[in-house]
């Protein structure tokens, strides 16, 4: 995990990341996922705080990170391609996730905040292929977090999901 100042080009994904998460319906935690592939950030999706499924599988809510892969997979799917094509073509993607909390002095704009992957998107990323991943941090025009996803352990699972008893081993 490198803490860092963003580049110019990751500081205008964050400003995309912003405008899009405030998309999100979810009145706690907004949140905002893009792919990037040859500097163009796309694929931008929000987390949705429904009850959602996937392929029968139940799940609480849909993580703008997974919104995001599910995307890739439904384009893949269309062009008719497989899976281990799906997985080279991810190796050249890096996913860059914010998070908007409220800021807690003023209760009226939205910030940047710490956006680390939760277990389970950590999992789904990883089945896929996705190598880096870049998030935002609390100002995350000033400095954000990149990660090798496969040196990446984090042991947060969201409270909905712990309430459903899921617990995800990477
Ligand atoms: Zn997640």
């Amino acid at each position: 995990m490198v803490l860092h100042a963003p580049s110019k080009k990751t500081q205008k994904h964050f400003a995309k990341l912003y405008d899009t998460a405030l998309r999100s319906l979810s009145h706690t935690s907004k949140h905002s996922c893009g792919a990037s592939h040859h500097g163009q950030l796309n694929f931008l999706s929000v987390n949705q705080p429904w009850r959602n499924c996937w392929y029968g599988k139940h799940i609480s809510c849909l993580h703008s990170e997974v919104a995001t892969l599910r995307r890739l997979i439904r384009l893949q799917m269309r062009r008719g391609k497989g899976v281990s094509d799906f997985r080279r073509k991810m190796k050249k993607v890096t996913l860059y996730i914010a998070r908007l909390n409220m800021d807690t002095q003023t209760r009226k704009v939205r910030v940047f905040s710490h956006s680390a992957p939760c277990q389970q998107c950590l999992k789904f990323m990883k089945r896929c292929g996705i190598k880096k991943i870049v998030f935002s941090t609390n100002n995350a025009y000033n400095q954000v977090c990149s990660v090798k996803v496969s040196d990446f352990e984090n042991a947060h699972v969201t409270w909905a999901n712990r309430l459903q008893g899921v617990s995800v081993k990477s």
